[in-house]
């Protein structure tokens, strides 16, 4: 597997405003998610808390799926939501704000970007720390050895430009099933009854840092390989992500506070000031990347 990630951030953005691109796999599917964000990092519950001991409890969002026909589901908001047993299933992923990113060599755009993205160089600030996600070091090797459409090669189709995806090999140490595992990023939410009014807000795009803090508390609690939940872990880090105030939600805010319609042209001087003032880390630039093969920005 080799990427060629300079410029582009696909993975990380959700550039669909920018081209007429057909309907991926992550929203296409049996069991399509409520919210619509492109492109989520379905973190593991031991990164979530390592997120929230480092600061970072207000950096993740939830996601809920419609059931299928052949899944268990439970009824909140008016939506039939995928369960085991009546517990909804959740991944807890990456807040994406709408920043000014130019991907593509293009004109600087209002797209959703990763809340770690930089949108001026469109590196990863936490590539080369611990909190890297597992999903991202070892994009797009899951879908590789899934037979998956990748990201990379969807770029490549969409927008053209120079080659993505130079090499389709299959990584050997990868584990699609182990990441898909239930407590790994697959979680469960104990009593549905709490949510509601929660799914209408998420489908909304609406949620509100108690909402947000609630499900990073259930993933924090949780194992891999069962549905129950350490309820002591749960509200210890729930608490935590509620009143989290790292660089990472102050600056979604000023983001919000300027950000225009997806897709329209953000006229901003040093967009990566606006997260570094806050106390974001700084991206080494591009130059210093002379061998980008490790499958993400
Ligand atoms: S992994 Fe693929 S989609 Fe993501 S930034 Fe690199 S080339 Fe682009
Ligand atoms: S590589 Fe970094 S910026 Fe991109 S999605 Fe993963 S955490 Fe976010």
């Amino acid at each position: 597997m080799d990427v060629n990630c300079e410029g582009c951030a696909g993975c990380c953005i959700d550039w669909r405003p920018l081209a007429d691109v057909p309907l991926s796999g992550e929203h296409g599917g049996e069991r399509p998610p409520i919210d619509d964000t492109y492109n989520l990092v379905p973190l593991r519950s031991g990164e979530a808390r390592s997120l929230v001991d480092a600061g970072y409890g207000d950096a993740m969002t939830p996601r809920l799926f419609e059931a299928g026909p052949d899944d268990d589901s439970v009824r909140v908001d008016g939506v039939a939501l995928a369960a085991i047993g009546n517990r909804p299933v959740f991944y807890l992923g990456l807040r994406k704000p709408t920043k000014a990113v130019a991907p593509f060599d293009g004109e600087r755009r209002w797209l959703p970007a990763c809340c770690f993205l930089d949108p001026e160089t469109l590196q990863c600030r936490i590539h080369d720390s611990e909190l890297y996600p597992n999903t991202c070091r070892v994009y797009p090797g899951y879908n590789l050895q899934l037979e998956r459409e990748t990201e990379c090669e969807r770029v490549e189709t969409a927008i053209g430009g120079p080659k993505r995806l130079l090499d389709s090999t299959p990584p050997a140490d990868v584990d699609p099933t182990f990441s898909a595992a239930v407590g790994t990023t697959v979680f469960v939410y104990p009593d549905p009854d709490e949510l509601s009014g929660v799914v209408s807000r998420l489908a909304a795009a609406e949620l509100t840092d108690d909402d947000r803090a609630r499900f990073v508390g259930v993933a924090c609690g949780s194992s891999p390989g069962t549905i129950e939940i350490n309820e002591a872990a749960a509200d210890r880090y729930r608490d935590r992500a509620a009143s989290a105030d790292s660089w990472v939600g102050r600056s979604i805010q000023l983001w919000a506070d300027r950000a225009d319609s997806h897709g329209s042209t953000a006229a901003i001087d040093d967009p990566g000031a606006i997260e570094t003032v806050e106390g974001a880390p700084e991206t080494p630039g591009w130059d210093a990347v002379h061998s980008p093969d490790d499958g993400s920005p």
